[in-house]
């Protein structure tokens, strides 16, 4: 990772079949009026980085390599709705527990390059709409089966024309 400040995240980055289930998503959302995310954007966050130096980018990825997790089924089964940050988003009802697991080792493994933990509780999610009028809740009558293997690290470029996501890196959960 040579170059200069990025901006980065973990993610969990679906597959082509289940990035065009979400994408599908989005299309139920009619009444919804806001900024669409582009389907090659749509993702899960595990951990913001923020703009991250050159120093600390070999920590990161060493952080990234010395997480243990096990592969798990995610079940995105509801949209919903956020009025403070106005967005529109997809996710789980129950949230598995290798993916809290996941989260937690990656935030204490990220300790020593100097990110702090975050303290609000972790509500993962896959953000369909920014600035969205709102949307009513919704249980998903076919939920979507998402077979998680492997997190990424992924640059954002917020400026210009999407998609403004870019995984860089990737690590398998398991063997
Ligand atoms: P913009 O900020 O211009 O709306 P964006 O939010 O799509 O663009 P980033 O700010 O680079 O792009 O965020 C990348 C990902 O990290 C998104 O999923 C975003 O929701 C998440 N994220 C951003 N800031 C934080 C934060 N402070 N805490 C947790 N997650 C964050
Ligand atoms: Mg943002």
């Amino acid at each position: 990772m040579a170059g200069g400040r990025r901006r980065l995240f973990f993610a969990l980055w679906p597959d082509e079949t289940v990035r065009a289930q979400l994408a599908a998503l989005q299309e139920r959302l009619p009444q919804a009026q806001g900024r669409w995310v582009h389907p090659e954007d749509l993702h899960l966050t595990l951990q913001f980085l923020g703009s991250v130096e050159p120093g600390r980018q070999a920590c990161i990825a060493e952080a990234a390599r010395a997480v243990q997790g096990e592969p798990f089924e995610l079940e995105i089964d509801r949209i919903d709705f956020w009025s403070k940050p106005r967005i529109a988003w997809a996710g789980p009802e129950a949230v598995p527990r290798p993916l809290k697991r996941l989260v937690r080792m990656l935030a204490k493994k990220l300790e020593p390059c100097g990110f702090e933990p975050e303290r609000r509780p972790y509500k993962p999610h896959v953000t369909l709409v920014r600035k969205s009028t709102p949307v009513a809740a919704m249980k998903l009558p076919e939920p979507i089966l998402w077979a998680v293997e492997h997190f990424v690290l992924v640059e954002s470029r917020p400026n210009g024309d999407p998609p403004h996501y870019r995984p860089v890196e990737g690590w398998p959960l398991g063997d």
